[in-house]
């Protein structure tokens, strides 16, 4: 197989030849037809992720060696399976579910394989989309995207789970009481429509770009609140009618994001926190206390997720994210490409 590998951090991946692998037992190979290209990618290919604080990851200290094949929004033809592999046959197109667990822990055992503490996820400690195969250990972390576009139902993996996964965090809640989205990129444009596509009709999207707002809504955010405005809490909680229950962050990479949300809180409410851009903030412990406030992380989502973000997407309810099309060859374009912000909705490699 070829793969479109880092190498070294930050130098441009290089097209590598690679033993294919031969499934055995449950696994099953797949031949990728198309991979979306995520901002951890980016983050990935520069070797370190900034966890705030001053401090940093480095992907050499999550068990990652080099060269590794990136990308984690996978949908590909099944090629052939082990003797263990039932309920799939080969010519199948599905999406993989990425974040793959050890498989053998309570988490992994109840289907919560992104909480699992020895994950194994493809594109990161295993190759990913930009390699011409992926193997998925079981059938289990296949998903069939039925009648979805592939480039659109590859984009599930990550940005659809996550998405889903932090709403979900927020939800049940009246249709009309508001939900304050920081943040109008790529993430927070999919969570309007997962919001909607959910039967929420009260969306306050911040972003301090007027483009992006702009963006927001025409995605059908009923508000828009300037993230770059003297008191973003303030016009948080003018343009909500007062303070409110949820609020999601897409950002997190200063105090003006997750602080000012964080501010605009009702007793009772919440703050998820979804960016990983480095950002802090800090807490007064009595408030959280007397006021009843939670602040919950959010990270990816399950396989379940996937299947239900993919039904959502069949229903018709979720409107389809953007996307633009790139042979594979241009792997590292793309990366410049979204590392630069010049990238319109998501970028997706297509190699059929
Ligand atoms: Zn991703
Ligand atoms: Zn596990």
């Amino acid at each position: 197989m070829k793969a479109w590998a880092v190498v070294a951090a930050g130098k441009p991946l290089e097209l590598i030849e690679l033993p294919t692998p031969e499934p055995k037992g449950s696994e099953v190979l797949l031949a990728v037809t198309h991979c979306g290209v995520c901002h951890s990618d980016v983050h990935f290919w520069h070797g370190s992720y900034n966890l705030g604080a001053g401090k940093i990851l480095r992907i050499r200290d999550r068990g990652v060696t080099l060269p590794r094949a990136p990308g984690h929004e996978i949908v590909g033809r099944v090629v052939a399976m082990g003797p263990d592999a039932a309920g799939i046959s080969v010519g199948d197109i599905r999406i993989v579910y990425p974040w793959i667990g050890c498989g053998a822990c309570d988490r992994c055992r109840e289907g919560q394989d992104n909480m699992c503490t020895e994950q194994r996820s493809l594109g990161v400690v295993q190759h990913g989309g930009f390699g011409s195969h992926v193997v998925a250990p079981h059938p289990r972390y296949l998903v069939d995207p039925g009648t979805v576009d592939p480039a659109v139902a590859a984009t599930y993996a990550c940005s659809g789970i996550t998405v889903y996964g932090a709403v979900r965090k927020v939800l049940p809640m009246p249709p009309d009481d508001p939900v304050v989205l920081i943040g109008a990129g790529g993430l927070g444009l999919s969570a309007i429509a997962m919001l909607k596509a959910l039967g929420h009709r009260n969306i306050i999207s911040v972003d301090i770009g007027a483009d992006k707002r702009q963006a927001a809504l025409d995605s059908g955010a009923t508000a828009v609140v300037d993230g770059a405005a003297e008191d973003v809490t303030r016009a948080i909680m003018a343009a909500a009618g007062g303070q409110v229950k949820a609020v999601i962050d897409f950002v997190n990479n200063d105090d003006n994001t997750a602080s000012s949300g964080f501010r605009a809180l009702a007793k009772g409410g919440k703050l998820v926190v979804v960016g990983v851009s480095g950002g802090q903030i800090t807490l007064a412990l009595s408030e959280v206390v007397l006021r009843c406030l939670t602040v919950e992380g959010s990270l990816t989502g399950t396989q379940q997720d996937l299947r239900e973000v993919v039904a959502l997407a069949q229903s018709g309810k979720l409107k389809p994210l953007p996307v633009t099309r790139l042979p594979k060859d241009e792997a590292n374009q793309a990366l410049t490409r979204l590392e630069q912000g010049k990238a319109t909705g998501r970028l997706v490699l297509v190699s059929e």
